[in-house]
């Protein structure tokens, strides 16, 4: 499996975090539970996904909120391809 870059793991990230935040915002006016659940499983998967992927692509480590130019264990370059 190629593997994602840090850089590419975070947008991917947001992007499913937003979607998770407007499909619940849907379902707030008329309370509609199933929209919230599934926006709020989709805020989880998003975090899920972060925790997986966000990791450095030379020595695999889990790369925490950190959003540096370079792995903060082996110092390589995370957002060069
Ligand atoms: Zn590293």
């Amino acid at each position: 499996m190629k593997k994602l870059m840090p850089r590419d793991v975070r947008r991917i990230y947001w992007v499913i975090m937003i979607v998770g935040v407007i499909v619940a915002l849907f379902g707030l006016p008329n309370e509609n539970k199933a929209l919230l659940i599934i926006g709020a499983l989709i805020m989880i998967a998003s975090i899920i996904f972060y925790y997986i992927f966000y990791r450095c692509p030379s020595c695999g480590r889990y790369l925490d909120r950190s959003t540096g130019q370079y792995c903060p264990y082996c110092g390589v370059n995370i957002d060069k391809k």
